[in-house]
């Protein structure tokens, strides 16, 4: 059966590629591979992770006319979009890390570049072409994609403390936790907030924080700073809202049952427990891989980073890796810029020595579905930019409200805005779909809770359920479409009718 991925992909890529169908095993010996066999539906490459290494192979492989789509998963743009203020990207001083992204991915669209936003479920690297199974990130369809090569390039995972209140039943994540200032620091003007960690990204934590917050407290569970960045470590100590407890871990973190109110602290040294007031808890603890899905197919270090051969390439043939996935050193926007090159010329060389032969030709752009994160104002969804028109459209309606609390500086808010409109014209006529930027400085988005009896938003995305005019349900982060769907359905009344609706 032809996969949803493979039309689009195949009417992206036209006639451009001629594919072989002479040859059988590849060899893995550098330069004398023989050709391999490739059926139609086999696209040349693709690349994982939409991040600053994806983007910019992608970017080198549609410069050489090879037809190039990235899956892009549930964090677009990576880990430089959560970044405030990027002060080593060459050519620009002191920028947002999100504004770098979108440049580079505009850069790789105008160059044809297709963009599926999918999870990536199973991936198969054991026999070429390579098999990948996806869930579409807008409606949970799945799908399967094959390539003769690919780029791994799907960064690392923010680790978590796993103590009590974290995370999980009764935890506070979004609700004070968080691991994205530049996210979620907003809600916290004028509040007490501790990052937990000693490395970069706590001190480029700790600095956004310290310009919104009272007081930021940094946890360092050793007697130093892990933070290569010196000027920037002592540019933070140096304010004076920001304190340091050193030699201390947080054991517990503690809440009124609705959102944080402190942490349970223990210094390592005197043995001497506390409890400590916060109004929130940033985590800047280090990473981890996103390689499990590879486990037992690549050869991985002893922490689960992707060992590369030679420029890029990983132990099997056609399979190159590229930015964080396979750095655990540099770990810099710029090298895994740099990454990504030498990958996408890795895997146009693999491809050539494999025969997989591309036609010369202007690349067709990628169909319109690709592109929908482009689009910022989604038909069907009210944008409500004022406390009058949050009264009229939201809290007094007559008809269910499903509310969109985003940011306008927000990588996964963009993301979830066609999910949102998708929805938007799923339920058109039975749900109010609007949406509510907390950046609007036009609002004093504290007061519009109390309007909805609803609880102060702590994090974006979140939407909010509302009918009757009080909030029934929320939901904080991303969610797939079908998520949102069923809770739509479950909170409003019948699944197949929402009955209720008047
Ligand atoms: P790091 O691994 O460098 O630092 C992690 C910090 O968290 C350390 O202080 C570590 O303590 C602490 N930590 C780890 N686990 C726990 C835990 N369970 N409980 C409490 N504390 C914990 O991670 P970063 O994300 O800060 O940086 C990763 C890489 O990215 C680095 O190479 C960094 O240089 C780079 N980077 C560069 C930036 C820039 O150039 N602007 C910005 C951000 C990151 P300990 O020291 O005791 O292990």
């Amino acid at each position: 059966m032809e996969s949803f991925f493979v039309r689009n992909a195949r009417a992206f890529v036209g006639v451009f590629f001629v594919v072989l169908l002479s040859g059988c095993l590849q060899s893995t010996d550098e330069g004398h591979r023989h050709q391999i066999t490739f059926d139609r539906d086999t696209l040349p490459v693709v690349v994982l992770g939409g991040g600053v290494a994806g983007l910019t192979a992608a970017i080198y492989l549609a410069q050489a006319n090879i037809p190039v789509t990235i899956i892009e998963g549930p964090k677009p743009g990576g880990a430089l979009s959560q970044s405030q203020g990027v002060r080593n990207w060459p050519g620009q001083y002191n920028v947002p890390g999100a504004d770098i992204v979108q440049k580079i991915k505009e850069h790789a669209l105008a160059c044809g570049v297709q963009i599926v936003q999918a999870r990536i479920t199973a991936a198969s690297l054991l026999q070429n072409p390579f098999i990948f199974d996806l869930e579409s990130m807008s409606d949970g369809k799945k799908s399967t994609v094959k390539a003769a090569s690919c780029i791994i390039a799907v960064g690392t995972e923010p680790n978590l403390l796993e103590v009590p209140g974290e995370q999980g039943e009764g935890g506070y994540w979004g609700r004070g936790v968080s691991n994205c200032a530049v996210c979620d620091g907003f809600f916290f003007k004028g509040k007490q907030v501790m990052v937990v960690g000693g490395g970069d990204s706590a001190v480029e934590e700790a600095s956004y924080l310290a310009n919104l917050a009272s007081t930021v407290t940094l946890v360092i569970r050793k007697d130093t700073f892990r933070a290569k960045d010196v000027k920037a470590r002592d540019r933070l100590v140096a304010r004076p809202n920001v304190k340091v407890m050193f030699d201390s871990s947080i054991k517990e973190i503690i809440g009124d049952g609705k959102k944080v109110t402190g942490v349970r602290v223990n210094n390592s040294k005197t043995g001497e427990q506390q409890t400590v007031a916060t109004d929130g808890v940033f985590l800047a603890i280090g990473s981890r891989p996103n390689t499990d899905l590879f486990k037992g197919q690549l050869d991985f270090d002893s922490r689960g980073f992707i060992v590369l051969k030679n420029h890029q390439a990983t132990s099997v043939a056609g399979v190159f890796a590229a930015g964080d996935v396979s750095d655990p050193l540099f770990v810099q926007a710029i090298t895994a810029a740099g990454d990504g090159c030498r990958a996408a010329l890795q895997a146009k060389k693999y491809l050539e020595e494999v025969g997989y032969k591309m036609q010369a030709g202007a690349l067709e752009k990628g169909d319109e579905s690709a592109r929908v994160w482009q689009k910022d104002v989604p038909r069907g969804v009210v944008e409500i930019e004022s406390e009058q028109q949050f009264k009229d459209v939201v809290a007094n309606a007559q008809t269910p409200v499903f509310l969109d609390m985003y940011a306008s500086w927000c990588f996964p808010c963009k993301r979830m805005m066609p999910i949102v409109e998708k929805l938007a014209k799923a339920f058109e006529g039975k749900v109010i779909f609007a949406k509510v930027n907390v950046a609007n400085k036009a609002m004093d988005i504290e007061r519009l809770n109390p309007m909805i009896h609803g609880r102060a938003v702590y994090s974006v995305p979140t939407f909010i359920l509302i009918k009757d005019g009080k909030e029934v349900k929320r939901i904080e982060g991303s969610r797939d479409y079908e998520v949102l769907k069923k809770a739509i359905e479950t909170s409003f009344g019948d699944s197949k009718n929402l009955a209720f609706v008047r």
